[in-house]
């Protein structure tokens, strides 16, 4: 059986990638699932594999992924594995498997398989990563990023499979080691970031990207921010760290200009960046250099910190909004001094905090909460973004609350460059 691309069937609809497949669980679903695998798996002193498998699937191929494609692709990969493992669809292509191997080895094996089957549908470049509980992690969030930054070689390597590094073969370095090394990881290119898509919450239509950091370590996979944004502070090497992952934004903003993907870029900045005299130059001669207009970029800022701003810092913010560059409120309503800050600095934006946005369907006190920071952001003029949308349910809550953009892991988790040009051509191409 080949998958007709190119084919629009009666029953293909376009895929909303925020929308589950039907019949497969969803991220948060398998995280639950993975949950109940690992306290079976300490019981019975057994192990078991997490496979995330890129199924190669993409626009470039199809230009409209449909419904019946990717129940052809879950289907490829349920006639690989056992009836009782799970497959599940995350996003974007990324399928997820709960594998109930004894070893890695017959990972490997059913990964070959499924690679096979996937092949045999007509598709190119499927990759996939696998990591092994109690080898790799014996935790469900560090299992899958495991497997996740095991993908991420084998696309990288153009390699079908990539098993995870080994943590007993390669001991973790100690926080002392990390940040000895940090210096050097910057000058050796290995950090690199991945971009999270906002969307329109009503079409799902992605209107910016949210870059976010992560380290390409050599022996440990890619890591998140929280394992290493501190040592750079820490170290003194935040700044030139920053700097080094604006730069590389913008450059990519560039590029997707230049190709017509109609993106802005949202950026993390560290306020112990707006400390440096002159820093709002530095980075509206970025822009310039590149010739993007101010606008196209969204500097994100927490709250700690801005209630009491250094001269340096609100010179340096009240620059760059008159320049034309946004600023954005990250984690709104977290904080204890949010409302001063609303008031007080040239902010174009709010973004909702996850803890509150998460837990809309559950508690009428966040509903409430959040109901009432989208009001008072509109009333106020302000762009609300709400953070950390895992579910259907929860962004149809968002819409009836009038809130009018959002990102999670509903719609796409953070994705690397190339997948999320891929992403939103599709996306585009689907409306
Ligand atoms: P943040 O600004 O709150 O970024 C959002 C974080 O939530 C990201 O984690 C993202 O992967 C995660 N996330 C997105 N959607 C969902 C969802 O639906 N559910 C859940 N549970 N999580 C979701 P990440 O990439 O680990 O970033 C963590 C934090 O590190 C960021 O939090 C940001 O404060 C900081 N950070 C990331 N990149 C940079 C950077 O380049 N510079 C600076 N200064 N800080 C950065
Ligand atoms: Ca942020």
């Amino acid at each position: 059986m080949t998958i007709d691309v190119h084919r629009s069937t009666p029953s293909g609809w376009p895929v909303d990638i925020g929308s589950a497949v039907p019949g497969l669980p969803d991220r948060a679903a398998f995280m639950r699932q993975l949950d109940i695998a690992i306290r079976m798996a300490e019981r019975q002193h057994s192990t078991f594999a997490v496979l995330l498998i890129d199924s190669g699937l993409n626009a470039a191929d199809t230009g409209l992924l449909d419904m019946e494609h990717l129940d052809q692709v879950a289907s490829a990969i349920r006639s690989t594995v056992r009836l009782t493992d799970t497959v599940a669809f995350l996003s974007g292509n990324e399928f997820a498997v709960l594998l109930s191997v004894g070893n890695e080895g017959g990972a490997v094996r059913v990964v070959g398989k499924i690679v096979a089957a996937l092949e045999a549908l007509g598709l190119a470049d499927v990759a996939a990563g696998i990591s092994i509980f109690g080898i790799h992690s014996r935790e469900g969030e560090a299992l899958l990023r495991a497997a996740e930054s095991a993908l991420y070689q084998a696309r990288r390597a153009r390699q079908a499979v990539v098993v995870a590094v080994k943590a007993e073969l390669a001991p973790a370095p100690s926080q002392e080691e990390l940040e000895r090394r940090i210096g050097a990881a910057i000058k050796e290119d290995e950090f690199v970031l991945h971009f999270q898509p906002i969307v329109k919450l009503q079409s799902g239509l992605p209107v910016a990207v949210e870059a976010l950091a992560r380290w390409h370590h050599p022996q440990l996979g890619l890591l998140p921010p929280a394992e290493f944004l501190h040592l750079a502070e820490h170290d003194g090497t935040l700044v030139e760290l920053s700097l080094r992952l604006v730069d590389s934004a913008l450059a990519l903003l560039r590029r997707w200009r230049d190709r017509g993907v109609p993106l802005t870029m949202s950026l993390n900045l560290a306020i112990g960046m707006l400390e440096r005299e002159g820093s709002a130059q530095v980075i509206l001669g970025c822009l310039h250099g590149l010739s993007l207009p101010p606008e196209s970029l969204t500097l994100e800022l927490r709250d700690e910190g801005l209630h009491a701003l250094s001269p340096t810092v609100h010179k340096n913010l009240f620059e760059l909004a008159a320049a034309g560059v946004c600023l954005s409120l990250d984690d709104f309503g977290r904080g204890s001094a949010s409302l001063m800050v609303l008031r007080d600095l040239p902010v174009h934006e709010i973004k909702l905090d996850a803890a509150f946005v998460s837990q809309i369907c559950r508690s009428e006190a966040d509903a409430a909460i959040v109901g009432a920071l989208i009001g008072l952001g509109r009333k106020l003029g302000k762009a609300v973004i709400a953070k950390g949308i895992e579910s259907a349910d929860v962004r149809q809550k968002l819409c009836e609350l009038g809130c009018e953009y959002g990102q999670g892991f509903h719609f796409a988790q953070a994705l690397g460059a190339d997948e999320l040009e891929r992403w939103s051509a599709k996306r585009n191409g689907a409306a």
